[in-house]
């Protein structure tokens, strides 16, 4: 059985006092939300926070999902809480109707009891995943770790100098594909990012987020003129990780696509946008052939390692098929 290591842990009321608690704690704190990511990542010791600060009591990150401005409507954009879980944002009925595609990608995460604790902000900052980092210590041990903790090496890619460990949260890649922003709170202040600007292509330093900086709320654009899919590649449906996710955006100008963005997750350290592929459908009124040339240019950037479930040269294939699929969506749902 794998144990937790010993910490201290506090329940903090506001963002005030997290942000203090942290500041006192320093490196050596951590903040948790619904602990699905972080509780499991301890017991390997992947993280080792001796404080582990919690923001499950923070009322402040339990906002409902609600429109902005134009009152009732979701003309203005949505916000949403980042301490809200998966559950409730699967089942938030207006979320659902104005933004089927938040909806259906969290409701592709994990499990119903694991989204019930696990929230949206947790989500967005889930640590990237490897095949010898998501191990136990003992087995990192027994292979010398590697660099994305306690080791010196890449097992994946041992001349290289980085960490190729994969974003796998299913919501990033659809939240850069609506182009949301994400309110964060600091020591020094609040500061809005486009979740584009929230990821690095990096698997160590995975975020542009500061440790101390707390995802305080998710703003959804205006619900209207667009549409949106995410498609979702893992090996049991019932509750694995994402080896690859399509998220695609179009917004449309009569029948025809006036701008897209084509979103993979799973693939890189982070959401890897591929403008090439949403150039190919845009003017176009997403026919057979531009929805291929589109699919066909998506496959060319993404480059899988061999270091998550599947062979890399068929999730690479995957890309051209989930591409495809997901434009054939969009053009048939239009129709
Ligand atoms: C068996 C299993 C299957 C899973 N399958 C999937 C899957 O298919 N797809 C998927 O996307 N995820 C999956 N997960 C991962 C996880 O359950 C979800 O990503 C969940 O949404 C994480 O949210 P959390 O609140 O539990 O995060 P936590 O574990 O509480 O936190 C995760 C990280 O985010 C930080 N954090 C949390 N909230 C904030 C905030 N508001 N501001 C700043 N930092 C914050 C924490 O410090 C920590 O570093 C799975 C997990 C398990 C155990
Ligand atoms: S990609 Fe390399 S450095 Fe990163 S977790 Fe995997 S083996 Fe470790």
């Amino acid at each position: 059985m794998l144990r937790l290591p010993e910490f201290r842990f506090f329940q903090p009321a506001t963002l005030k006092q997290a942000l203090a608690l942290k500041a006192d704690a320093g490196p050596d704190g951590m903040y948790v939300a619904g602990g699905t990511d972080l509780y499991p990542n301890m017991k390997r010791r992947h993280q080792e926070p001796r404080v582990v600060i919690s923001l499950a009591g923070i009322r402040a990150l339990r906002k409902q999902p609600a429109a902005r401005r134009n009152g009732g409507t979701a003309d203005g954009g949505y916000a949403l809480g980042a301490g809200l879980t998966l559950t409730e944002i699967v089942e938030h009925r207006r979320l659902r109707k104005h933004y089927p595609v938040v909806a259906r990608a969290a409701e592709l995460i994990s499990t119903p009891l694991l989204r019930n604790m696990g929230t949206l902000g947790g989500n967005l900052c889930l640590d990237t995943r490897c095949n010898y980092y998501n191990q136990s210590y003992e087995w990192r041990k027994a292979i010398d770790f590697c660099m994305k903790k306690d080791g010196a090496i890449c097992w994946v890619a041992p001349s290289s100098p980085r960490c190729w460990a994969v974003q796998s949260s299913d919501l990033a890649p659809v939240m850069v594909a609506l182009d949301a922003r994400l309110r964060l709170v600091g020591p020094s202040g609040e500061r809005v990012v486009p979740a584009a600007e929230f990821y690095r292509n990096d698997g160590i330093a995975y975020l542009t987020k500061q440790p101390d900086e707390i995802v305080a709320e998710v703003t959804l654009p205006a619900a209207s003129g667009w549409d949106a899919t995410y498609h979702k590649l893992r090996r049991r449906g019932a509750f694995d990780f994402p080896v690859l996710g399509v998220a695609a955006w179009v917004r449309w100008d009569g029948a025809d696509v006036a701008d897209a963005r084509i979103v993979l997750g799973g693939i890189a350290s982070y959401p890897q946008v591929v403008p090439d592929a949403a150039r190919a459908i845009r003017g176009t009124r997403l026919e057979e052939d531009a929805v291929q040339v589109a699919a066909d240019t998506a496959a060319g950037p993404a480059k899988p390692m061999d270091n998550t479930d599947f062979g890399l040269s068929w999730r690479k294939e995957m890309t051209r098929v989930y591409v495809r699929r997901a434009l054939e969506e969009l053009r048939d749902r239009r129709r």
